[in-house]
């Protein structure tokens, strides 16, 4: 290939000027929650931190313990508490204690309705549901470049650094579980209906029914699902006026009630729009005719035939070197 560094800069121009003067960069519609969308109410005013969920999440989800305890009672693998999400707890209950402030929160996915890790995939690994709108991922078609570890704004998948073919590891919803009829591990596991499973609408209206409710006022909440024959009574709390997840990073299918402000228990204040809606456009913008990995192939050819003839040179310098050197 015949390619100087005047060609090169021809074509490296010309793509970029076909690609910012025949396409705008656009941005799409926002995706909306679909009709049939699962989602978690987590309400910190009722979680006691036992934690029964991590271990709910562990054991349906084939996890070990992060740090094992072998042995110690007779016991052959004691539960650990892991201080943060990883591949191994892919739900983790944290506390925030200030002066008399105090709350639990549970961290996992929040199966964003349009979510940016599904968004920057390259090669569809991660997908959402469109039925349920579960966002899952599927080891067959990751390419392992961690570009939604990046664009993720809630910090959630994780892949395993130590192996040699990592997986990334995020909470999937128990889809496992939803499909054979059941509801995750953590809202079985959850023993006083702090963490409860449904359909998302329901979910939302089930929270803003608590919102609205006097404080004080006994309140009928259900254990483990929006629609589960167990109940508990008990008052309703002070709540802060919002449901965290409605409007978050477009919406969020894991919802959240809770008497402290959400940022002091670390979920990141975002706009109502997910970044999925700009950056796909820019993405689809600069693959637009291909001219992104034209322009990346022309660059590249360019680099790897510059260094050919480099190497050939100082090859040939080194030979004549050698020839000189021969014939003293
Ligand atoms: S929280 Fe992160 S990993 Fe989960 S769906 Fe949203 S963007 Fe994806
Ligand atoms: S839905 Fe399943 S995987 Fe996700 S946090 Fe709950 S138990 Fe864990
Ligand atoms: S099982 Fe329920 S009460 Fe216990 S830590 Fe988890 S969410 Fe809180």
């Amino acid at each position: 290939m015949n390619i100087d560094r005047r060609d090169f800069f021809k074509i490296f121009s010309a793509g970029v000027v076909t690609a910012s003067s025949t396409t705008n960069v656009i941005a799409r519609e926002p995706k909306n929650r679909l009709k049939d969308a699962v989602g978690i109410l987590y309400d910190a005013t009722l979680c006691i931190g036992c934690k029964a969920c991590e271990v709910g999440c562990k054991i349906l989800n084939n996890k070990t313990a992060e740090h094992k305890i072998e042995k110690e009672l007779g016991v052959p693998k004691s539960w650990d508490s892991a201080s943060d999400l990883s591949v191994d707890t892919l739900n983790k209950i944290k506390v925030y204690k200030n002066g008399n402030d105090f709350s639990f929160v549970k961290k996992a996915c929040m199966h964003c309705v349009d979510p940016d890790c599904v968004s920057v995939c390259p090669t569809t690994a991660l997908t959402k549901n469109q039925t349920n709108g579960i966002v899952s991922w599927d080891i067959d078609a990751c390419c392992g470049c961690r570009y939604c570890q990046m664009a993720c704004p809630f910090n959630i998948p994780k892949f395993e650094f130590g192996k040699a073919f990592p997986e990334l590891k995020k909470c999937e919803m128990c889809q496992h579980l939803i499909a054979d009829g059941g509801i995750p591990g953590c809202c079985e596991s959850c023993p006083c209906g702090a963490s409860i499973f449904g359909n998302v609408e329901d979910l939302l209206q089930e929270a803003h029914r608590r919102l609205n409710s006097g404080i004080g006022e006994e309140y009928n909440f259900p254990i483990s699902e929006l629609e589960s024959q167990y109940r508990t009574t008990k008052p309703i709390s002070k709540y802060v006026n919002y449901v965290y997840g409605e409007h978050e990073n477009g919406g969020t299918q894991y919802i959240m009630l809770s008497a402290i402000p959400f940022e002091k228990l670390g979920m990141p204040i975002l706009p109502g729009q997910s970044e999925a809606v700009l950056s796909e456009g820019i993405q689809h913008t600069l693959y637009k005719g291909l001219i992104a990995p034209f322009v990346l192939f022309a660059w590249l050819a360019f680099g790897a035939h510059r260094s050919l003839k480099n190497e050939s040179t100082e090859l040939d310098t080194e030979s004549d070197e050698k020839k000189g050197g021969n014939n003293e």
